[in-house]
């Protein structure tokens, strides 16, 4: 008989600049909703979500900021042990996209993870819904840095749920390999 497979838990913190849609995503990803209100916090430090890949159950465990992130001044507990982060700029604002880079070294410095040159990071360009044709962050400017860094990429929308389950399913994925 087979033995069973471990349960795991994966830690997965979100991290960009206010605004760009990191609860909506998660929330969305979570429970299927999206709220066009904007709601600073939801009250929680994560959300938890169950899913199988690869056969494998996996306890998604969402971090999400309450609006901290804009003094950047987001505690340790917030960073601790984290399996895996989930980089989010709005790919119509630039300054968003500018920023990923200090968010992901924050990350570094402050979960301070065994191999910083593997951490599984995904960068989600989201608000695809809203953007143009000549949308202010092209999307081979955004795979050009992501694929400089390994860095899985995906554009997606809180709002219609585009890329969400595939883009967090990526995340568990590569968050795994790490184990
Ligand atoms: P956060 O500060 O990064 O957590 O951003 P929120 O999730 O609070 O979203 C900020 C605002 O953008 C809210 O008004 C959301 O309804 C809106 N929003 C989030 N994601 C999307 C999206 O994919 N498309 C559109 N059109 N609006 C979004
Ligand atoms: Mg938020």
């Amino acid at each position: 008989m087979q033995a069973p497979k471990k349960k795991v838990l994966l830690k997965i913190i979100i991290l960009g600049d206010t605004g760009v849609g990191k609860t909506s995503l998660m929330n969305r990803f979570v429970n299927q909703k999206f709220t066009a209100t904007y709601k600073a916090t939801i009250g929680a430090d994560f959300l938890t979500k169950e899913v199988t890949v690869n056969g494998q159950r996996v306890t998604m465990q969402i971090w999400d900021t309450a609006g901290q992130e804009r003094f950047q001044s987001l505690g340790v507990a917030f960073y601790r042990g984290a399996d895996a982060c989930v980089l989010v700029y709005d790919v119509n604002q630039p300054k968003s996209f500018d920023d990923l880079e200090s968010w992901s070294q924050e990350l570094i410095v402050q979960a301070c993870p065994q191999s910083h040159e593997t951490f599984p990071f995904v960068c989600l360009g989201n608000k695809v819904d809203k953007a143009g044709p000549n949308r202010a962050v092209p999307k081979k400017k955004a795979k050009t840095w992501c694929d400089s860094k390994s860095m899985p990429h995906f554009e997606t929308s809180a709002k219609e749920a585009t890329n969400v389950d595939e883009a967090f399913r990526k995340v568990a994925e590569i968050a795994l390999l790490q184990e």
